[in-house]
């Protein structure tokens, strides 16, 4: 049978338009660097070149239709979901990435609905205008772009998920900034694909996370399904936990229940409070990761690990990693280990500090860090608790200046990506919020209810509740859309969420 039966021309050309990409030529190029790297082994480089290689092609596949069939807005995008049988959420997601190489110009509209002393002003979604960047396609096509842009412009969070992916092992990430060794690095561009600092989806991941093609706002908190109050009922895990102990709780059972092979978290280093990656491999081991970090840790940065390949992992990480690992699964990116990520557990994260920058509030507290037994964020409050029983407390708004630009421009509190999110905000003390936000989610904490594991309240039955949480999580949206505007005025590079 010829080629000609077998093939349309469209399928041809949106093939051809995706093996001209840079990220696939560069793999394709480097392959020999790959293996040497002795990261990926052949079948797995493979694995990763084909999957690219068709999200290339979709994307293509997207960009000529549009081009082809005059599609300016939502409704007209349905046509192309129909065709191809893919979902809204992922052919948004595809529209997304067109629109950050430029191939396509997209502006939401929103009708405003006027406020009144009561209720403020409220802005809703009512359709997207897609405009198709004219010209030929070879001159328009995006090419490698470093993502050491992200490093220099302090948009980084330090997440660890560009090393933890990177083909050649050429990238690290120490004390939340990154450095790129540029003899190794075979430019294949995807670090920048996978950072949630370039561009983030953030409207299709909750509509993920949702599993809806319905476009709707997510409020403060993002997606959820159920909310409640609840601490662990483990004995070993309430003697040393910070607030609920719920986030070690779902690690510990899984490890018991062999629904993990291995967990992804952070622990102490050798040097007091400042945090390092840690695989766990067993629920003993779970007791070293306990208690509240604020000196950033990118625990994705050992996804490069040999060990992680054909295992069951769960992941405990805060925001800007659960961001980075939902972002990595909507474009289907065929890493191993990213692949074998069965649980995102994500915790509340306000802001993170460097470890210099800890130093410097233990100053202004007159505490040697190496005193510390405890610290958290509470009430505007830095609280650090010290090994003789003292409380030290200092104002969110005297120590501002030391938190970490790139959390500044964070929008997301309370891990907005993960399949369960837990942190203290809106429970009593000794108690944790839990966001159930996905079924694998709920399922989760409904057996950790049934194996009588923790001890569980439906959050409306607890102060201050959802509210309080909501607050402050608004909060955080209008500061960080402060400092986005504020970066842009600067003409300074800032995400696109
Ligand atoms: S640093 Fe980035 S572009 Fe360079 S090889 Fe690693 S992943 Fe590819
Ligand atoms: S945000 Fe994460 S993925 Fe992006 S550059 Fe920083 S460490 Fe790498
Ligand atoms: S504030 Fe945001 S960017 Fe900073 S560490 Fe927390 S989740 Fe990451």
């Amino acid at each position: 049978m010829s080629i000609e039966e077998n093939f349309s021309w469209e399928f041809l050309k949106n093939v051809a338009d995706a093996l001209d990409s840079y990220r696939i030529r560069a793999l394709i190029d480097a392959k020999k660097d790959i293996l040497d790297a002795g990261i990926y082994d052949e079948s797995q480089y493979e694995t990763i070149l084909y999957k690219m290689l068709d999200e290339e092609k979709l994307k293509y596949s997207l960009f000529n239709f549009l081009n082809n069939n005059s599609i300016t807005n939502l409704q007209d995008l349905s046509q192309f979901c129909e065709k191809t049988s893919i979902e809204l959420h992922k052919t948004l997601s595809l529209l997304e990435l067109l629109r950050n190489e430029k191939l396509v110009d997209v502006e939401e509209i929103y009708d405003k609905i006027q406020g009144d002393e009561n209720n403020p002003e409220k802005l809703i979604f009512k359709d997207l205008s897609i405009n198709v960047n004219d010209g030929d396609l070879s001159k328009l096509k995006p090419i490698y772009e470093p993502v050491k842009v992200i490093f220099d412009s302090k948009n980084c969070s330090g997440c660890g998920l560009c090393a933890g992916i990177c083909p050649v092992n050429c990238l690290h990430i120490y004390n939340g900034f990154g450095k790129i060794d540029e003899d190794k690095c075979i430019r294949c561009g995807l670090c920048y694909f996978v950072c949630p600092r370039t561009y983030l989806p953030a409207r299709v991941l909750n509509m993920t996370l949702d599993n809806t093609s319905e476009i709707k706002e997510y409020g403060k908190i993002g997606h959820f399904i159920e909310a409640y109050s609840a601490r662990t009922k483990v004995k070993e895990i309430s003697e040393i936990c910070q607030d609920g102990g719920v986030s070690s709780t779902c690690i510990h059972y899984l490890f018991a229940k062999k629904k993990i092979d291995l967990a992804l978290g952070a622990k102490m280093s050798n040097t007091l409070w400042r945090p390092e990656p840690v695989l766990l491999k067993n629920k003993e081991e779970i007791l070293s990761t306990a208690g509240t970090k604020y000196v950033n840790n990118p625990n994705l940065q050992l996804l490069n690990q040999n060990e992680l390949n054909n295992t069951k992992i769960a992941v405990v990480g805060v925001p800007c990693q659960m961001q980075a690992l939902l972002k990595s699964k909507i474009y289907n990116i065929g890493f191993p280990s990213l692949n074998n990520i069965d649980y995102r557990i994500g915790i509340f994260c306000m802001e993170s500090f460097s470890f210099e920058s800890l130093l410097e509030i233990c100053k202004k507290l007159n505490v040697d860090v190496k005193d510390a037994k405890k610290m958290d964020i509470n009430k505007g409050k830095f609280f650090i608790y010290t090994e003789k029983g003292e409380e030290l407390s200092i104002p969110i708004k005297e120590i501002s200046h030391l938190g970490r630009e790139d959390c500044e421009v964070c929008y997301d509190l309370t891990s907005e990506s993960a399949d369960i999110s837990v942190g203290s905000i809106g429970s009593p003390s000794g108690w944790n919020t839990v966001l159930i936000r996905t079924e694998k989610g709920k399922e989760l904490y409904e057996e950790l209810i049934a194996n009588n594991m923790i001890e569980s309240k439906p959050i409306e039955d607890v102060k201050p509740g959802l509210p309080l949480l909501q607050r402050i999580a608004g909060s955080k949206k209008n500061n960080s859309k402060k400092h986005i505007n504020s970066k842009l005025e600067e003409n300074k590079r800032v995400p696109n969420y």
